[in-house]
């Protein structure tokens, strides 16, 4: 994620620090100090629209109850208070306020809670919420305090509005499902999301206000797939809480998938991602058309010996880079080494061959800078196979072939073999 920034209004120099540390040093982002209301104003003014979440004390010597909090809030900025105060009624009074979070400096270990909270702000915008009730005062105070943590809210009334709604959007990651709805109820819900959407990375938090046999209903939730129980009624802040930790989850997941799919040095898919999403594009086949193409690095040891490493490892980005913003739309994966394929279903020979040669071209004209105040370029050859009958198998295998045949016929060029009219041909030069 880019860069943030952060507004702290704090007078303690202590704090001051810890919060400093924990904001550039940890999180890597910038943290913008006022120490007094007025300084703050000036900040507000300044840069209130690059703010993306303050950090505020409810003292302060030129504002003693918290008036600051109330110049940030009319900014919109999402607020945390973060204070010496304690106790039920100003923590609730500031919370009815719109602040987003009120934390108690009372120990060491509420510095980091707060920043991390600080910092979920800007994340959870990426983490959309399907809440699930049909009850308009329940639904009403989910939104509220969801909204207010940043979270993007889409509604449901009912199980069916739910399901229509998954199959719609794929970006929904985490669901509260009421379980008393009209017609399917929560637990057939969740069932039929687990069984329906069974890959998708979405946490599911059950709520319920049924008392009779709830031991039994909160059994049989987390067994249907439910990741959390919730009884109603429920705190607003035990709610969010459950939340947060159910989207920290999910995101650990995700990252965990983009790790086990992706190339770490290029970002691309890796061979195994591309094998799987390969065969199930494929599987449809039923005579369509469809070309693969199989790309290396021209001569690549030479770059390496003669620039080292590292600006081997540029090239293969600034290849891959390449490769994504010319064929973004099919299936790119770094495959092997200094090895890529792309995968172009429907696509006939004359049509892949047409897109690798423009692919080839803009490779050879990219400049890398080799850091001794000069550049170099590379250049590669391509195999292309395709058919309208094989297996992935054999046209990964045939693509290789052609590739052969194009480091063999001189490099820098692209070869095609048409595997339904069963003649190689060779298709460009440089
Ligand atoms: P050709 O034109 O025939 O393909 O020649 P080549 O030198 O490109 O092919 P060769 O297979 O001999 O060498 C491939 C080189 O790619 C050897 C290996 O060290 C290098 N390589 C593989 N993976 C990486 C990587 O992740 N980073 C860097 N810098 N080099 C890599
Ligand atoms: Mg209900
Ligand atoms: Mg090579
Ligand atoms: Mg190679």
């Amino acid at each position: 994620m880019d860069m943030l920034t952060y507004l702290v209004v704090e007078d303690n120099p202590v704090v001051i620090k810890i919060l400093r540390h924990l904001i550039t040093n940890t999180l890597g982002d910038r943290m913008v100090l006022a120490e007094t209301r007025k300084q703050a104003q000036g900040m507000l003014l300044d840069h209130s629209g690059t703010i993306a979440g303050a950090l505020v004390d409810l003292a302060l010597p030129d504002a003693p109850d918290g008036e600051v909090v109330e110049d940030v809030l009319a900014w919109d900025i999402p607020t945390i208070i973060l204070t010496s105060a304690s106790g039920a009624k100003v923590r609730n009074r500031w919370i009815d306020k719109g602040v987003v979070d009120f934390v108690t400096k009372d120990g060491r270990y509420w510095y980091p809670y707060a920043v991390k909270m600080l910092r979920r702000l800007s994340l959870n915008r990426q983490f959309p919420v399907l809440v699930v009730d049909d009850s308009p005062t329940c639904l009403n105070s989910m939104r509220r305090m969801l909204q207010l943590h940043q979270y993007p809210v889409v509604e449901a009334h009912s199980s069916e509005e739910a399901l229509r709604l998954l199959s719609e959007r794929d970006d929904i990651r985490l669901m509260v499902v009421d379980h008393e709805l009209p017609g399917m109820n929560g637990l057939e819900l969740v069932q039929t999301v687990r069984y329906n959407f069974g890959d998708r990375p979405v946490g599911i938090l059950a709520v319920s206000g049924v008392n009779r046999g709830r031991e039994q209903l909160t059994v049989d939730f987390i067994k249907s797939g439910a990741d959390d129980f919730l009884p109603k009624p429920f705190g607003l802040e035990e709610f969010i809480c459950r939340v947060n930790n159910n989207t920290q989850s999910i995101e650990a997941l995700l990252k965990l998938k983009e790790q086990a799919e992706r190339d770490f040095l290029t970002g691309l898919y890796n061979r195994r991602y591309f094998l799987m999403q390969a065969i199930s594009r494929m599987a449809p086949q039923g005579g369509r058309i469809c070309s693969l193409a199989t790309l290396d690095i021209d001569h690549f040891k030479y770059v390496n010996d003669a620039f080292g490493h590292h600006i081997g490892d540029q090239v293969l980005k600034a290849v891959s880079a390449e490769m994504s913003s010319h064929l973004g739309r099919f299936l790119l994966a770094r495959t092997g080494g200094e090895e890529f394929s792309i995968l172009l279903p429907g696509c006939t020979g004359e049509q892949a061959t047409a897109l690798m040669d423009g692919l080839r071209k803009a490779i050879a004209a990219v400049e890398i800078d080799s850091q001794d105040n000069d550049t170099l370029s590379v250049t590669v050859s391509i195999g292309v196979c395709t058919s309208r009958k094989v297996e992935l198998e054999i046209l990964m295998e045939q693509a290789d072939e052609a590739l052969y045949k194009a480091k063999m016929n001189g490099r820098n060029r692209v070869v095609l073999i048409d595997l339904d009219k069963s003649v190689g041909r060779s298709n460009s030069l440089q």
